[in-house]
């Protein structure tokens, strides 16, 4: 069985995020340990533990899961600007919790390649 992460946690409310959207799909708060002015995760309420379980899910749930993120970059005002959108997955990207999550990374100049 799939682990107790931290952001199942956060989706049933036992823990405390700020929040910045919720709908049927997903659930996007304020990342903690902000690395951009603006810094927001995104994660569906379907569970999937990495970017990589997207390869079997279904289409349409990716799709709705995938325009969300976008619909929350545009409500945090980065669309004009640019902004980033991160998946770490796996142990070589760091992914430190395992429910997938979309990091929304903006309100500054993002450099490349990351790091
Ligand atoms: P990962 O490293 O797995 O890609 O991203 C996990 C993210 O969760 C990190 O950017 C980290 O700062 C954030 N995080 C860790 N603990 C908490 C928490 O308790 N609340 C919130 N909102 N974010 C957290």
């Amino acid at each position: 069985m799939a682990e107790d992460t931290l952001f199942d946690k956060i989706l049933r409310k036992d823990i405390s995020a700020d929040i910045v959207h919720e709908d049927d799909d997903v659930l996007a708060f304020r990342d903690i340990n902000p690395q951009a002015p603006t810094h927001v995760l995104v994660i569906p309420k379907q569970k999937l533990e990495s970017f990589a379980d997207l390869a079997e899910a279904d289409p349409e749930a990716v799709g709705r899961y995938m325009g969300a993120v976008a619909r929350v970059a545009r409500q945090l005002g980065l669309e004009e600007r640019g902004y980033r959108i991160v998946f770490n997955t796996g142990p070589e990207a760091q992914q430190s919790v395992q429910y997938i999550h979309a990091h929304i990374l903006g309100g500054r100049q993002l450099t490349w390649p990351p790091g």
